[in-house]
């Protein structure tokens, strides 16, 4: 590491301590046995830890006269690598940036390297709350969520980050010799959104707020899979009923969550629902045939869903791994259940209830134990057939990910706000490719099918 580039730092915190070079340079892509292999080794050479926005604005400053590289990091719980770096230089920890700037009745800001777990406490207080949190919530961070998110609880009401709306506006440093600070708002927030942080460095973030209901965590069991999934779906799209979590799952997947002890054979729908509403709730799980097995004041039951999920399952075994789908919104149910049907021995459904671009649908983290690229592919392929859309969860390619689509705006902005391209590089293919580009596994990984993220 260039001795001038650590002497411009002057005092801001910084690392080159050998295992905290390890523990920051590392994410959650272990969920991945492909990623896992190829991001083995990749390792920053110093971890930056800013205070204020003004050390930020330095070390932007510092990184473009040293041509130094950078990634930002929050929590590092992003398990596609969004957050691994590649090509060395610093890793920026943002915890430093824990303030809220302020609070309006319902929308917030506040600085992005506040946990989202402490700020929703705060807010709560007050009775708002976050629209929609990763099952991370307790630890990761809000410019993380933005950076490198997607949707989690409460997207069931309010749909996935990227939805208009869902981020008002935020604060970004580009990587330039003097920085500029520039606020996006509207749609420009997206160009930074699940952008896994290549296009600048987030200090603020501002949000709208949802009520705060008293919720229950809620736990149903029913003899089929085929019947949680309708109950889901009727749950999800029940206006009545107030909910923030309909997540739902075919055995053997319940039998991963050891601490609930659900019954054996059986699939489990995991839920939040509004105390106020408990009564046609329990008339609606009646109806489906379901047997309510849990019903307390909220206690964290959403740690058994959406990526937590699969955590709890790699945990009971190794050999799982997973993909990432949305099912079609015409024909949800009939998707589901075809899926099921055809593949269920193979691959165990876990599904998401959550609204996305104004429909009602359920992302799938279907598990199975790998096999190899050519069973990846079979059951890629074979999700597409019945009309579902894949994304490639074993890449930390940006484009090849297939949530996000990188249009030549996009480009143009990266371009203008990194003009040397040190942000996270080699994560946006085509564009910023690591000498020699990448080979092996991760070359396998990135030649995936994945058919995108939008109706
Ligand atoms: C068990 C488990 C469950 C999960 N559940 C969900 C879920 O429900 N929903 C979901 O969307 N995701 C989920 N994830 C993924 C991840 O936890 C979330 O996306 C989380 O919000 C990431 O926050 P973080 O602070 O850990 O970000 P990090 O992993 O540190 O960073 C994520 C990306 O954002 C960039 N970034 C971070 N901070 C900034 C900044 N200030 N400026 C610019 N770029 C920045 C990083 O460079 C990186 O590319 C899950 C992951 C795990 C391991």
């Amino acid at each position: 590491m260039n001795d001038a580039f650590i002497s411009a730092l002057g005092d801001i915190p910084h690392s080159r301590d050998a295992a905290a070079l390890r523990v920051k340079s590392a994410d959650f892509s272990w969920f991945s046995p492909i990623m896992s292999a190829a991001l083995a080794g990749r390792l920053a050479e110093v971890v930056l830890s800013p205070r204020t926005e003004e050390e930020v604005v330095r070390i932007a400053s510092a990184c473009a006269r040293h041509r130094v590289p950078l990634v930002a990091r929050g929590a590092g719980t992003g398990n596609f690598g969004q957050a691994v770096p590649l090509a060395g230089g610093a890793v920026v920890e943002m915890l430093g940036l824990e303030k809220m700037v302020w609070r309006r009745p319902w929308s917030v800001r506040a600085q992005a390297g506040i946990r989202l777990g402490a700020l929703d406490d705060e807010l709560r207080k007050s009775g708002q709350e976050l629209r929609m949190h990763p099952s991370t919530k307790r630890l990761a961070t809000l410019g993380g969520f933005v950076g490198g998110g997607h949707a989690g609880v409460g997207s069931v009401n309010w749909g996935i980050l990227r939805d208009r709306g869902n981020i008002l506006g935020l604060k970004l440093i580009t990587i330039e010799e003097t920085p500029r600070l520039l606020e996006l708002r509207g749609d420009d927030v997206n160009l930074v959104h699940h952008a896994y942080g290549v296009n600048g460095l987030v200090t603020e973030v501002e949000l709208p707020l949802a009520p705060a209901y008293e919720w229950l965590d809620t736990i149903v069991v029913f003899d089929c899979f085929e019947r949680a999934a309708e109950f889901g779906m009727a749950l999800a799209t029940g206006d009545g009923i107030l909910k923030k979590l309909v997540s739902v799952h075919a055995w053997p997947i319940p039998g991963f969550f050891k601490p609930l002890q659900l019954p054996a054979g059986k699939a489990a729908a995991l839920l939040m629902i509004g105390a106020e509403t408990r009564e046609a709730f329990e008339a609606l799980a009646r109806a489906f045939g379901g047997e309510i097995t849990l019903c307390v004041p909220e206690a964290g039951l959403y740690e058994y869903t959406w990526g937590h999920t699969t955590m709890h399952a790699l945990r009971a075994d190794r050999s799982l791994t997973y993909l990432v789908c949305i099912f079609p919104r015409e024909d949800t149910l009939g998707a589901i259940k075809r899926v099921h049907a055809k593949l269920g021995e193979e691959a165990f459904l876990h599904l998401e209830y959550k609204r996305f671009n104004g429909y009602m649908t359920a992302e799938g983290v279907p598990l199975f134990r790998y096999q190899g690229f050519e069973q990846m592919t079979r059951l890629y392929k074979a999700f597409e057939a019945e009309g579902v859309r894949i994304a490639n969860a074993h890449t930390f390619l940006l484009q090849n990910g297939g949530m996000k689509e990188l249009d030549a705006a996009q480009i143009a902005f990266k371009r203008s706000v990194d003009p040397q391209l040190l942000m996270n590089p080699g994560k946006v293919a085509g564009l910023d490719d690591l000498p020699g580009g990448i080979s092996g596994t991760a070359l396998e990984a990135a030649q995936l099918p994945a058919s995108g993220w939008a109706y």
